[in-house]
């Protein structure tokens, strides 16, 4: 059996072990002893697992592998911030970037190599969509950035507390590898992770939205970015497909069937000057959020080259951020982080050249911080 054609066992859910070991005529809580040896010991090889006996593991090491992307770059930036490079099967690669903030520790995942819904102001979109990322490549993230902070047993607290797939890609355009990959990040045999610490961000495919809800009761957020339907169909031309008024009810639904407390929706609105941050925008958007559990995170706009917008002035910002909290909508302002190494949203293209060229052009620049630790799970990226 060549390399290609052995099973990757890394990416495979609880069930999906299950019934790979019952394959090979094994019990069923082998798999649950393989989980804990590739997520909780963070082991890769066969050989290191002592409480399998020597005829299974040769058997696995014929049949099966546990193979994460390969890095081909990694990056820490001066305010703390992590960014791995990952080539992935076919070309390409894609970026995974960890943001350390007091005891919290969050890390934005991709789901894609590149992405096909093509917002205006992103970086992502602008590259076009490749392909979509395998359940083993996604959390292979998560694996690659938890193992380079050293053993998990070892720690009380390890530093990859929060999840969000907000890197590259549309999560809900793959939804399947997705869904597979975030239930090993809530499984105990894994990561363990609260299904309240891990967020899926998407641009609005709302029948996804819906499904998703059947699957799991991860925290949401949307990209919202305009108050009313013909600016977002200028910035996120999936608007045009499923306009806010579906997007809302859908939004209104996921929350209705979410039965822990964290159920409110986050709403990502990037600041971009002169476009979506006047008094009338706010206006609008307090009138569109009444009566929906949301709060809303305003993120000012990252820039990179010909991009086109511009980032929107401080103080029109925290005039934005003033309105809608005076008027009763949660509103906390995401912190720019670790843009100096190019990791913060919307600067992720998944190139390794050039970059420090770039870094040094843009400055670093720090809003307000916000002291919600729920808005946090949604990441300053
Ligand atoms: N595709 C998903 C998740 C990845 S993008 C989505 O769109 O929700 C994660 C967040 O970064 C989104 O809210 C996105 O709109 C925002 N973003 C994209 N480009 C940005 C930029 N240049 N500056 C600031 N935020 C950006
Ligand atoms: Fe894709 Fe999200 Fe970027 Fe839009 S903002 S192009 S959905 S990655």
């Amino acid at each position: 059996m060549t390399e290609a054609e052995k099973t990757n066992l890394l990416g495979k859910t609880r069930e999906e072990m299950e019934a790979f070991f019952l394959s090979l005529g094994e019990k069923k809580y082998r798999a649950h002893q393989m989980l804990k040896w590739i997520y909780i010991h963070q082991v890769d090889d066969f050989e290191l697992m002592t409480d399998v006996g020597k005829a299974l593991r040769e058997k696995l090491r014929q049949v099966a592998e546990i193979r994460p992307p390969e890095i081909l770059h990694e990056g820490i930036s001066r305010d703390g911030t992590r960014k791995w490079v990952f080539k992935v099967d076919g070309g390409g690669a894609v970026e995974t970037v960890f943001i350390p903030d007091g005891r919290r520790g969050t890390l934005c995942v991709s789901s894609q190599v590149g992405c096909s819904v093509d917002c205006s102001f992103c970086s992502t979109g602008k590259q076009g969509f490749q392909r979509d990322l395998s359940s083993a490549e996604i959390i292979g993230q998560v694996w690659l950035a938890s193992r380079s902070f050293g053993p998990r047993t070892n720690l009380g607290q390890h530093p990859i507390t929060n999840v969000v797939m907000m890197g590259m890609g549309e999560p809900l355009l793959n939804f399947v590898n997705v869904v597979r990959a975030m239930k090993l990040m809530k499984e105990d045999l894994a990561y363990g992770i609260s299904k309240k610490r891990i967020t899926l961000s998407t641009s609005g495919v709302v029948p996804m939205i819906d499904k998703l809800s059947d699957e799991l009761d991860v925290s949401l957020a949307i990209s919202l970015h305009a108050p009313n339907d013909e600016l977002r169909n200028q910035l996120v031309p999936l608007n045009r497909k499923y306009p806010l008024a579906d997007l809302l009810a859908a939004c209104k639904r996921y929350s209705e069937k979410i039965p822990h407390k964290h159920k409110s929706i986050t709403m990502e609105y990037v600041m971009l000057k002169g476009i979506n941050d006047k008094p009338e925008h706010a206006r609008q958007l307090v009138k569109l959020m009444r009566n929906l559990p949301v709060k809303v995170n305003l993120i000012p706009f990252n820039p990179f080259p010909h991009a086109g917008y511009e980032r929107s002035e401080r103080n029109d910002i925290l005039a934005f951020h003033k309105h809608l909290n005076d008027n009763g909508l949660l509103t906390t302002i995401r912190t720019t982080r670790g843009d100096d190494i190019d990791a913060a949203c919307g600067q992720l293209v998944g190139d390794v050249v050039d970059r420090t060229r770039r870094s040094e052009r843009w400055r670093k620049e720090v809003f307000l911080r916000d002291s919600d630790d729920n808005d946090r799970t949604a990441a300053e990226v």
